[in-house]
């Protein structure tokens, strides 16, 4: 069950001290409480978990504070709509908005190298004034004896460069619970110059004690990765798993399927399940096309699949597009035949906004129907 309370509710006065009195004496019941930062106000969700089935909504309506109930059904009870249309989505962080209406891109590295190559890559974005990127410090790999990714050691330098570039968020993924206090660390030694989105991979989807991790705390959002080889609503029940430990600060991922339909990409693109996630929870929807076509193989007309594959998902209405480039694709020490060119970046911002325009068409055609 989730209380939805007055805009704006004031946490010092005496009414929503009764109604949190009155959560506290019920020992059916826990609850956690998310403020959701809108334009110009503060919205407080308390979410109740346990035995909420004696709990009616009349009552609960009637208690101080409380504005709206809601009855969650069994699944993804914090990520959910509910059948809810009008609570928002999405969240701010380190003054980036991401929410079911936002778009961003977040073009970068696969895999942080060389200190030049990470500065060419910033400088390129900062040119078109992007303030996002993906920068990988841990490297889930396949072959044990393939480069890992730098880890901590490159944190205070990728930190730095991105806060000379005005990066504000970098994607970058975690492979285990350690790498939130390295990241934690190297970000107050080097002055919190840029903010981290903790990357959940493919790999990592239903490693349960990693996201328990994750989802404690509060700081950092969460860049979750469907998995390749599961149903999407056990990946969608996995997300929340993040959400019920306290951080609904999610965007969840699509980066294609593992099976043989999608051949010869790397994977299946799957992007015709932006619009089904986005119905099914309030979560922004992210699409990474480098992973899921894997190559920089071109059509006829002149576009690579990776840009058809991003269009397809900005079309449907992505809120995120995660992109791999690299100054020198050859030299790439991690998945370099699917990276993108700087002398690409333009084209491939120019090509999102031309989707993104055709979606806000699309829509406004929708709401007129
Ligand atoms: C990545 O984004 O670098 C990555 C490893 O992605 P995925 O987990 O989707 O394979
Ligand atoms: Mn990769």
């Amino acid at each position: 069950m989730i209380l939805i309370l007055e805009p704006n509710v004031d946490v010092a006065s005496e009414r929503y001290s009764q109604l949190i009195r009155y959560l506290d004496s019920n020992e059916h019941v826990t609850y956690t409480t998310h403020e959701v930062h809108g334009s110009g106000q503060v919205l407080t969700e308390v979410y109740l978990i346990g035995n909420t089935s004696a709990l009616t909504l009349d009552y609960m309506r009637s208690l101080p504070c409380v504005k709206r109930v809601v009855r969650v059904q069994e699944s993804y009870r914090i990520l959910g709509r509910h059948g809810e249309e009008d609570r928002p989505t999405g969240f701010t962080y380190n003054g980036v908005t991401f929410s079911q209406d936002t778009l961003h891109v977040f073009a970068g590295l696969c895999a942080v190298d060389t200190p030049e190559h990470v500065e060419i890559m910033l400088a390129a974005l900062k040119e078109r004034s992007q303030v996002c990127t993906r920068m990988g410090a841990y490297k889930p790999r396949t072959n044990p004896y393939s480069f890992q990714g730098h880890g901590g050691s490159c944190l205070p330098w990728v930190f730095e460069l991105a806060g000379k570039y005005d990066i504000k968020v970098i994607a970058m993924e975690i492979t285990h619970e350690s790498h939130i206090d390295e990241i934690n660390e190297a970000l107050e030694r080097t002055g919190n110059p840029t903010g981290i989105m903790l990357q959940i991979g493919t790999r990592n989807t239903q490693n349960f004690e990693l996201l328990k991790s994750v989802g404690r705390q509060k700081t950092l959002p969460v860049l979750f990765k469907r998995g390749f080889g599961i149903t999407l609503n056990e990946s969608l029940n996995a997300a929340e798993y993040l959400a019920s430990e306290g951080n609904p600060n999610v965007v969840f991922a699509l980066r294609g399927m593992k099976n043989q339909g999608g051949d010869p990409h790397r994977n299946m693109v799957d992007f015709s399940h932006v619009p089904v996630v986005k119905r099914l929870t309030r979560m922004p929807v992210c699409v990474d096309p480098s992973h899921s076509v894997g190559s920089r193989d071109r059509a006829p007309d002149g576009m690579l699949d990776v840009f058809h594959a991003a269009a397809q998902g900005v079309v449907a209405g992505a809120n995120m597009v995660l992109v791999d480039f690299h100054p020198a694709p050859s030299k790439a020490l991690v998945d370099g035949p699917q990276a993108l060119r700087m002398d690409e970046l333009s084209w491939f911002l120019d090509d999102v906004a031309i989707a993104r325009e055709a979606y806000e068409k699309r829509k406004a055609r929708a709401s007129v129907a």
